[in-house]
């Protein structure tokens, strides 16, 4: 059990990488709260969590300063403890930037870089308080290169990116680590809701996954093991940073 006695908070996890993080941190032995808007989605969280698990599910708007603050000192009240928040939940908008309406623009700002923010505030403050912590926060290779028609989804991640560097600048010696992933293409219902508005699904998957020189798309699973080597005591020294999960996208 890599993560026994651990408590974990996990967003986005009603779909997707924050499903397989959450399910994965819950069978490594950490009671872990699954939240997401999508509570059809956390139902089938807890489905797949293994008999025994402590998986806790809760409706949780990351863009609403009130509810992630009010949860996150109710987990370390309950628990006496927060000790893992991995921000990950997120939207994405295909559009160049003339393509992209300001209401768009402004609603992946909210969720993935205000949320991360929110996350992150309110985690440190409880963090600094026990003396320890981790923050794993899911940006993307889309903040270290430019992805076509992902304007304002590369500047979101771009800003988590950001965001994770100045704050583990900032709080490397409260004993908090602070890393973020950056997955390249993954196959999870985001991209479902992407190829479905292809003309040729079949064609779009197989060009998403020629992006990759493997010639795949990663698993929601292949990330979630990137965030429980961050999660874990054994990745101390790692800290500040963008770890890169992309079958070799941005290697090329
Ligand atoms: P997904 O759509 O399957 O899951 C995202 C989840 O976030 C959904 O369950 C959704 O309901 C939730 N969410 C959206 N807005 C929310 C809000 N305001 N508050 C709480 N939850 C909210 O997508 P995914 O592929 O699992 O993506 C997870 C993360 O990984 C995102 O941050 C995404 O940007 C990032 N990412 C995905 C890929 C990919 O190719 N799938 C690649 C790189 C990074």
């Amino acid at each position: 059990m890599k993560l026994g006695g651990k408590v974990a908070a996990v967003t986005g996890a009603g779909s997707g990488i924050g499903q397989a993080i959450a399910v994965l941190f819950a069978s490594e032995g950490a009671t872990v709260y699954a939240l997401d808007i999508d509570e059809t989605g956390l139902r089938e969280t807890a489905a797949k969590a293994p008999y025994g698990a402590r998986l806790y599910t809760q409706r949780l708007d990351v863009t609403q300063e009130e509810e992630v603050q009010k949860t996150w000192e109710r987990i370390a009240a309950e628990h006496g403890r927060l000790d893992i928040v991995v921000n990950n939940a997120g939207v994405g908008v295909a559009a160049t930037v003339d393509q992209t309406s300001l209401e768009d623009w402004e609603r992946t700002m909210a969720v993935n870089l205000r949320g991360v923010f929110l996350g992150c505030k309110h985690a440190v403050r409880i963090m600094k308080r026990q003396g320890a912590g981790v923050i794993i926060n899911t940006a993307s290779v889309a903040g270290l290169v430019g992805v076509k028609e992902r304007a304002a989804y590369c500047a979101s991640k771009g800003g988590v990116i950001a965001l994770t560097r100045a704050m583990a600048a900032d709080h490397a010696l409260d004993n908090i680590r602070i890393n973020c992933i950056c997955p390249g293409t993954v196959d999870s219902p985001w991209v479902g809701r992407i190829l479905s508005n292809h003309p040729n699904p079949e064609e779009g998957r197989r060009a998403m996954a020629a992006r990759q020189p493997i010639g795949r798309m990663g698993t929601p699973e292949e990330i979630a093991q990137a965030a429980l080597f961050l999660a874990q005591p054994e990745s101390s020294f790692v800290h500040g940073s963008a770890l890169v999960i992309d079958g070799g996208l941005t290697a090329v």
